[in-house]
């Protein structure tokens, strides 16, 4: 199979107005999650493509980009909101070869990074400062202006929608982009620069350094150059980019996953929760960082979800990406390992559900079957670890107060959903819950474009999506004019 996005070679990176090889002549294999085989071959960028790249969007601010209006980076991002929508099928297709998600996954993500550009296109020249009511004689005003060069390093989950949410965002604002894709899936990146290209971006404004995590990835988190990290991804790898923009003192933005629960009261409408209880944990196999991997049911209602839950479960269609199934495989072979080493210490739990995997999905695919847990200890491992893979745990609880201290027990803080009908029940949850985003009798609004997004504790922290997500690429000059 040969693969180029928008017609390009997928192992390039773009650095200024040019798709260029690895200074390095590198490359790296991408694989497809269905079968294993290799799909095509990415540039594994390094220390040099990074400087490069960072030296190209700083001469863009310094030129073209730096003096582009709001009003005119406004309609190139529309006319990447136009192409984007153009090549709609190729995109999702790319999408879901490339992650392995269910091809209507990756239509719906094709859907989001569109709403993405079309959100931040509008919102481009509706961003400003405020004037400051000051002494008499002075006019005190606050000038919203770009950081500069924003460093994105995206994870593989869902590329596009991640990229449309940092570098959306970070466009508008008037920042030059160096992106970093993940090496497990990067053709929708490479397909996204030259949707910018193609809308008329200056030279420099978006770069590409696609590679792998610790030499691209590491190199532009390190650069000095870089005015602003946002990162999306693993603690582990959250911690280093935090250390590293410590030694060049540049704001960060992390989003590192969670594990979110839905909560069912006694008094839930069971017939609108069930279906989200399951789509929420399950979608793209459950690689999701805000997937909803903790169910906890009231005790009044608890056999009841489960069992329903469980025959959900049974019935789900597991295969490969390209027959449109409820869950495809996970990422990877490595994920797998992770997920199923996840599943191997739930021994002292009731496996309450498994869903088969189709008999005819190819060997080498990184196939796992869903799997529910019924777990009664809240503080067990698969109750408390990010496992990012296709596996929920319902647990049971009694009262309002023990359901707030299961949902607030974990190190995360991500999102809540809570299905309730009880009104005043329904605001203590919103207020008391520790979490980014609440959700009351729905849950993750469907990727929720204009709706600010991001964590508390481990799950990161800065908030996406939004305007908030252009508070966090802009930051206030204060101006104070004494006339007299
Ligand atoms: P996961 O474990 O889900 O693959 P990671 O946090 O490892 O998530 O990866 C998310 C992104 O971070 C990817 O683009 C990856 O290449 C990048 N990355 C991994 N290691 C590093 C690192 N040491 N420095 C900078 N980026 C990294």
């Amino acid at each position: 199979m040969t693969i180029h996005p928008l017609g390009l070679d997928p192992g390039l990176c773009l650095i200024g107005d040019a798709w260029c090889a690895a200074d390095s002549g590198d490359r790296l294999p991408l694989y497809n999650p269905s079968d294993g085989s290799v799909l095509c071959e990415i540039a594994a960028g390094g220390a040099a493509d990074v400087d490069a790249a960072v030296a190209a969007a700083q001469a863009a601010m310094a030129g073209a980009w730096g003096r582009t209006t709001a009003m005119e980076r406004g309609r190139i991002l529309h006319r990447m909101h136009r192409l984007v929508l153009d090549h709609a099928d190729e995109l999702a297709q790319l999408e879901s070869l490339d992650v392995g998600k269910p091809l209507k996954q990756g239509h719906a993500d094709v859907v989001g990074l569109a709403r993405y550009l079309e959100f931040y296109a509008g919102a481009a020249d509706k961003l400003h400062g405020d004037t400051i009511p000051y002494q008499n004689g002075f006019t005190v005003y606050t000038l919203r202006e770009p950081h500069g060069v924003a460093g994105i390093i995206v994870p593989w989950n869902y590329p596009m929608q991640i990229i449309g949410r940092a570098a959306g965002a970070a466009l508008a604002a008037g920042n030059a982009v160096v992106l970093k894709p993940a090496e497990e899936a990067s053709l929708t990146a490479l397909a996204f620069a030259e949707i910018g290209r193609r809308a008329g971006l200056p030279a420099g404004a978006l770069n590409l350094v696609p590679g792998r995590g610790p030499e691209a990835g590491a190199a532009l988190a390190r650069h000095r150059g870089v005015h602003h990290m946002s990162f999306t991804g693993s603690v582990r790898v959250g911690r280093l980019i935090q250390q590293y923009a410590a030694e060049n003192i540049v704001p960060v933005t992390l989003e590192l996953g969670g594990k979110s629960p839905q909560i069912v009261f006694g008094d839930a409408d069971l017939g609108a929760a069930l279906p989200v209880l399951i789509s929420a944990g399950l979608q793209n196999a459950g690689q999701t960082c805000s997937a909803s991997s903790r169910i906890l049911v009231h005790q009044s209602r608890y056999d009841e979800v489960v069992e329903a839950m469980a025959e959900r479960y049974r019935a789900l269609r597991v295969g490969p990406a390209s027959d449109n199934p409820d869950v495809g495989p996970v990422v990877s072979n490595r994920q797998k390992g992770i997920v199923e080493d996840f599943l191997g210490q739930g021994g002292d739990l009731t496996r309450a559900a498994e869903a088969d995997i189709a008999a005819d999905a190819p060997n080498g695919g990184a196939y796992v079957r869903p799997t529910l847990f019924a777990c009664d200890k809240p503080d067990h491992v698969l109750a408390r670890d990010e496992i990012f893979g296709p596996v929920q745990v319902a647990i049971p609880f009694s009262d309002d107060e023990e359901a707030l201290a299961i949902a607030n027990g974990t190190d995360y803080g991500l999102v809540a959903g809570c299905w309730t009908m009880n009104g005043p029940r329904q605001m203590r949850m919103a207020k008391e819950i520790r979490a980014g985003q609440v959700y009351i009798n729905n849950y993750g609004a469907g990727g929720g474009i204009e709706i600010p997004f991001g964590g508390v504790g481990l799950s990161g922290h800065g908030r996406e999506k939004g305007f908030e997500a252009l508070h966090g690429f802009t930051r206030v000059k204060a101006v104070s004019n004494f006339h007299g």
